[in-house]
């Protein structure tokens, strides 16, 4: 009897529970081929979360995730919950849960494939062979940070207040993940802070200049995170492996992301300490077109093939979801955010079946 895999579902809010179907369909198809057995309990997160118990991150959901081999997030958030108190907000469930299950480190690949080249608004020669990893530092940094909030000062003037801070030890921990994916990747790994204004970035760039010695096969870069937002859309190819901050690692993987064309299209994986891991789509739950079928379902697949290959250590069935990816693509079929002349247009569930079909094939 093989072994049983516990996986919590966190659809959320927007498109979050219809690219999730997908997820779930293709992981029975692949548990199936693969005779592995997996196990989906499902827990509310984010706007659900608070409609249905008042809370982002209900107590019961994060020890379902505590309890569990892997967690496969869709996205939380969402207009309606906007201008609730901050610790009431989806993204509160969202941090929460990172901060909950010890989850520091962030990894967010953009590879631009060879089918979705011209999805990019880039030219095709400065995008063509982009594959990058960015390594997100998660739980530190200035959206943690204390003090933090709206303060009224002695005049009665309103000031908002956010601290960026990082310990030693969290700048260590999270180099160390850049180093060895970096290891694992083309060894070039490029740390990007702001140290010529922040004292904060001036002790990263310190312990990850420290940190280099561990690693001699891995040439370490720094840079500015301003000359690196430019870099990505300049010249991006230069990328490996980025090591970056909490609030910097937001910022420019989601340009990255834009880099191949599609935010529908990413994967990413949170990880600590242990194998538990959480694994979502970079993209948001996006409200706009919630509800209407049109949403891209491929980075919350990818999502779960991530969960496959670093969360439960079966890479063969995470090979097999990302080669179907690929033969959809070759297919020509397209959701609307990838969509290029010539191509099949499809809607979310429609891009399931297809994926299912092609699953079957690989
Ligand atoms: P978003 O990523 O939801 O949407 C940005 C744009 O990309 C929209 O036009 C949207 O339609 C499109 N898009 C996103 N995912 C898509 C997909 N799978 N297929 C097709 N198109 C897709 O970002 P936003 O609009 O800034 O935020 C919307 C809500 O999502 C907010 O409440 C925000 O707080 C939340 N959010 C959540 C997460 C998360 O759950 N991790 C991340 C970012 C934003």
């Amino acid at each position: 009897m093989s072994q049983t895999y516990r996986i919590t579902l966190l659809p959320g809010d927007g498109i979050g529970p219809e690219i999730m179907a997908v997820a779930v369909e293709v992981l029975n198809v692949v548990a199936k081929q693969d005779n592995l057995q997996l196990e989906f309990q499902t827990a509310l997160i984010g706007g659900a979360a608070i409609e249905a118990t008042g809370e982002p991150l209900p107590a019961a959901t994060l020890e379902a995730c505590k309890q569990s081999d892997g967690v496969l997030l869709a996205a939380i958030g969402g207009y309606q919950w906007d201008n609730l108190p901050r610790h009431l907000r989806p993204e509160t469930g969202l941090l929460g849960l990172r901060a909950g299950l010890g989850l520091f480190a962030n990894l967010r690949p953009a590879a631009i494939l060879p089918q979705l080249i011209d999805a990019s608004t880039l030219k095709r020669e400065v995008v063509e062979g982009v594959d990058m990893m960015v390594v997100r530092e998660l739980t530190g940094g200035v959206y943690f940070g204390e003090p933090k909030g709206i303060f009224t000062t002695e005049t009665g003037e309103k000031r908002g207040v956010n601290t960026m801070a990082y310990t030693e030890s969290e700048i260590d921990r999270i180099a160390k993940v850049g180093f060895e994916t970096a290891r694992k990747r083309k060894h070039k790994l490029c740390s990007v802070d702001k140290a010529n204004v922040l004292e904060v970035s001036q002790l990263w760039r310190d312990r990850v200049t420290a940190m280099a010695k561990d690693y001699p096969d891995v040439e370490l870069t720094h840079m500015y995170v301003d000359n690196a937002a430019m870099q990505l859309v300049r010249a991006p190819k230069q990328f490996d492996t980025i090591v970056t901050s909490n609030l910097f690692g937001d910022i420019l993987s989601d340009a990255a992301a834009m880099l191949t064309g599609s935010i529908g299209m990413l994967p990413s994986a949170s990880l600590g300490s242990t194998s538990l891991g959480v694994f979502e789509p970079v993209h948001g739950s996006a409200p706009d077109i919630a509800g209407q079928d049109q949403a891209n379902p491929l980075a919350q697949v990818l999502s779960a093939a991530m969960l496959l290959r670093y969360g439960l250590n079966q890479p063969a069935a995470a090979d097999r979801i990302e080669r179907s990816v690929l033969k959809v693509l070759d297919r020509g079929y397209r959701t609307g955010d990838i969509m290029s002349s010539g191509m099949i247009p499809v809607g979310c569930s429609a891009m399931g079946r297809v994926l299912i079909e092609a699953l079957e094939q690989v």
